[in-house]
């Protein structure tokens, strides 16, 4: 059968139903280069507006999963266990986590993303380590999960090609927040990944791409049953992202929070949705000794000798690692401070990763290079008690007048009151198999 793309445009705009030929052909020509990106970005708007159907979205993340190799790691001993994130503010928990992991004896096969839309991504942050290679082919994939039991990479032209089109172009167009394309875009990259189990994150909150519950719901559901009907043990937790994870959002801020935490000295926050994924991790594969085991390796020091480990087999050195300070660091720095005394009520992610993203810290255009060094530290989280004057946070930057233009939207980021309030718990809830 052949297909036009504009009128499989057509049909997704007017609300109607894709074949599973049509949805095949559209995702190998993308992949290809026969359907351009103007084509394609008015696709992913038309399914930002009709959705897709559970059998649609079945066809596209097979077609995404298959638009490369899908792996096999039967030969690892070692249970196969991956983590994802819907994306925050600030998140930059799987840093820390897979070297924690992995130094219990779980193999981690970790594809992840670029920063989107005004969120960070795992890729960009662990390049800020010099030299650190995030591109690699399916064998040097595979042998440094076999010399060092965990990888970080990114999508590739062999490894989900399809997913790593798509997600930069929806990061330029407005595309993001839909269920079917997040669910797609994950599951066709975890699920080449050849695992046993997989766990998610789903972000819930201003700063995530699910804005209320209900929604996170529905896209943790969604993932959880593509998972099943892989054969593949997938938890959803849906956690809040109403402030940012932690005190630091940038690039190079977040190596700096994640080594922290591997030294054991990060911010509560983030140190404890490391442990609570760190330890639900071990549980899917098997293996015992749990909070104990994972406290025994950060105080030990060999979850961060782990992370200089794996630094080193992509290729980064080290020495940022052992001494932050060498991280690169935009030249300006500035701070936004309490305009009264109080309490912090409010210390919004969304307009905190706006801000970033548009300081340098994330891309507008497909084309756009991160700077690093571009950073925001959060000194007022909610429930911080404050006096007129003192710093909410301190802001690096290159670019005064980009950071002049944007100096009243990061003001706006506080509210502070007269009472305090106390932060909601970070997990919301846990979504198995069983609750689907
Ligand atoms: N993470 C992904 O890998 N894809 C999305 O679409 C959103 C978050």
């Amino acid at each position: 059968m052949s297909f036009t793309a504009i009128e499989l445009i057509q049909t997704k705009r007017d609300g109607d139903e894709l074949s599973p030929e049509a949805i095949k052909w559209l995702v190998h020509g993308y992949t290809e280069g026969t359907i351009p990106d103007y084509q394609m970005s008015a696709m992913a708007m038309a399914i930002f507006f009709s959705g897709m159907t559970p059998g649609e979205l079945a066809v596209w993340t097979e077609a995404m999963l298959h638009s490369g190799e899908v792996m096999d790691f039967s030969m690892i001993a070692k249970p196969k266990i991956d983590k994802h994130s819907t994306g925050g503010v600030g998140d930059k928990i799987s840093i820390p986590l897979v070297p924690l992991v992995a130094c219990c004896g779980v193999a981690i096969p970790m594809i992840s993303g670029r920063g989107l839309g005004h969120t960070g991504g795992t890729l960009d942050k662990l390049e800020t380590i010099t030299g650190f290679k995030t591109s690699l082919d399916p064998y040097t994939f595979r042998r440094i999960l076999q010399e060092h039991g965990l990888v970080l990479a990114g999508q590739s032209h062999t490894i989900v090609p399809a997913d790593r089109k798509l997600y930069a172009l929806r990061d330029a167009s407005g595309t993001v927040p839909s269920i079917p394309l997040i669910a797609s875009s994950i599951m066709s990259k975890k699920l080449a990944e050849g695992l046993d189990g997989l766990l998610l994150d789903v972000k819930v909150g201003s700063g995530a791409f699910m804005k209320d519950l209900d929604h996170a719901r529905q896209l943790a559901r969604t993932m959880v049953g593509i998972g099943a009907s892989h054969k593949v043990e997938t938890v959803a937790y849906i956690t809040r992202m109403d402030q940012p994870l932690g005190a630091e959002i940038g690039n190079a801020n977040e190596i700096a929070e994640s080594i922290d935490v591997l030294r054991g000295e990060g911010p509560s926050d983030v140190t404890e949705l490391t442990m609570i994924f760190a330890e639900a991790m071990l549980e899917m594969g098997g293996i015992d000794g749990g909070r104990e085991r994972l406290e025994e390796a950060i105080e030990s020091g060999a979850a961060l000798a782990k992370f200089r480990e794996a630094a080193i087999a992509h290729g980064g050195d080290p020495a940022s690692i052992d001494d932050p300070s060498l991280l690169p660091r935009a030249p300006l720095v500035d701070t936004v401070t309490a305009p009264r005394d109080g309490y912090v009520t409010r210390c919004d992610a969304l307009v905190i990763g706006v801000t970033a993203t548009r300081l340098g810290a994330g891309r507008e255009l497909k084309k756009d290079k991160i700077d690093p060094g571009v950073g925001i530290t959060v000194m007022g989280k909610v429930g911080s008690k404050v006096k007129e004057g003192d710093p909410l946070a301190r802001v690096r930057f290159a670019d005064s007048e980009r950071w002049e233009s944007h100096r009243e939207l990061l003001e706006s980021a506080w509210v502070i009151e007269d009472s305090p309030i106390t932060a909601s718990p970070l997990v919301v809830e846990r979504i198995d198999r069983n609750a689907i």
